[in-house]
């Protein structure tokens, strides 16, 4: 039985890859989480020990640290990662994804153990095409994100927006760091918008605060109250299903050859879609899947940015991967489409939170 490490697994990402390697019967796992709830199922099951902590450099990594020298892999998916608290609580998003997190770094470099991170297409920020004086994406080199090539454009400091992805920033610099000093095995992968099931939090059922866009729209649309398209819903995004993204992890894991000392874009390239786009589809599958036309016309209302998520909100203009290296190295590529992403994901969450 191979041993893993895994930090953030009662997350939305953490909950769909432990279903995965637990029914595949190969791992032990040693999960870390603040909170276990969307893995409860699990609770009995021999090959996972639960440690609820919150993670921070000081102390707990005092306990994790007997566990990595002859763990397989130590994945790491903690984080704060919803663009409310970025903009809301920028010393806790930094904290969070880099000061509670490097010693970790520190720790898998000191016994050469297998780092898999989760960073984000964040890191990217903004395009180039979204600083040059073209009316158009004309220019795939001016927007495709490349993993090894594309620099990282984020806007100004006082822009709380950008404290996630610079912190996810210095903590792969760091890993690079490590790698080139201490020969630290490591392996980052930068999500583009993984969406499923348990993604995130209906406010004021299972959660306070702002949650990512799926979940605000799934709000709306569960409480009768208008979707909010941000900044006119200009901005795009390329919409993963969370399968396919687990099925990039799990190959990551089983083919140590090809995945190790690599930066990979996970991402659907055909998901790409507008937020007015998500809007109005999210409206059609809401009246196909309940079955309730009244869902067709469901109200969308505009709203700034620095109104939605307060002062220092700042977006990202588009994320298209590139995912060679995925395909060449790891055989991977999505299979699902958005259509079918969000009508998964859809009818699980009038099934979690419908109400007549
Ligand atoms: P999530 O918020 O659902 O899960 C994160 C988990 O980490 C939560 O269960 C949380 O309780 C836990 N956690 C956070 N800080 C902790 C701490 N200090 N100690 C213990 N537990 C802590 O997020 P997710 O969508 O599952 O994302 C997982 C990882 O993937 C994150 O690193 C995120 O930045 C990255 N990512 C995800 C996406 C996506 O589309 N889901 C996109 C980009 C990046
Ligand atoms: N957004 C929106 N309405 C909402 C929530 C988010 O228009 O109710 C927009 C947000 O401004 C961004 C996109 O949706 O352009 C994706 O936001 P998300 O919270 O999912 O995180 P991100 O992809 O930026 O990391």
């Amino acid at each position: 039985m191979k041993k893993l490490i895994i930090l953030g697994c009662g997350g939305f990402v953490g909950s769909h890859l432990i279903d995965r390697l637990l029914a595949s019967g190969e791992y032990h796992i040693e999960g870390w989480d603040i909170s276990f709830d969307k893995i409860a199922q699990h609770r009995e099951n021999p090959n996972l020990s639960f440690h609820q902590r919150y993670i921070n450099a000081d102390t707990t990594f005092e306990e994790i640290e007997p566990y990595i020298a002859d763990a397989e892999a130590v994945i790491s998916l903690a984080a704060i990662c919803t663009p409310a608290q970025y903009v809301s609580s920028p010393v806790k998003t930094i904290h969070s994804n880099f000061i509670d997190a490097y010693a970790l770094i520190d720790l898998c470099a000191k016994h050469k153990s297998w780092l898999m991170h989760t960073s984000t297409c964040e890191v990217y920020g903004r395009t180039l095409s979204s600083y040059v004086p073209t009316d158009d994406y004309d220019d795939p080199d001016l927007y495709e994100q490349r993993e090894d090539e594309t620099p990282l454009i984020m806007g100004p400091s006082k822009n709380h927006r950008w404290s996630y992805a610079t912190a996810k920033q210095l903590f792969e610099r760091y890993i690079f760091a490590h790698n080139s000093e201490n020969g630290l095995p490591f392996t980052i992968i930068r999500p583009y918008n993984w969406f499923g099931p348990r993604m995130d939090f209906i406010p004021g059922r299972d959660g306070e605060g702002v949650p990512r866009v799926l979940a605000c729209f799934m709000t709306a649309l569960l409480d009768g109250k208008p979707m909010q398209l941000v900044d006119g819903g200009d901005a795009y995004r390329t919409i993963t299903y969370i399968d396919d993204a687990i099925d990039a992890l799990q190959k990551m894991l089983e083919g140590p050859k090809n995945s190790r000392d690599q930066v990979f874009n996970i991402g659907n390239r055909g998901g790409e879609v507008t937020m007015k786009g998500l809007a109005h589809l999210m409206r059609e599958l809401a009246a196909e899947i309940t079955g309730k036309e009244s869902f067709l016309s469901h109200p969308i209302e505009d709203i700034t940015g620095n109104k939605f998520y307060g002062e220092g909100y700042e977006d990202c203009d588009r994320r298209v991967p590139d995912i060679s290296k995925a395909e060449s190295l790891l055989g991977w590529r999505a299979k699902t489409n958005l259509r079918e992403t969000l009508r998964i994901t859809m009818a699980d969450y009038f099934e979690r939170y419908g109400r007549d």
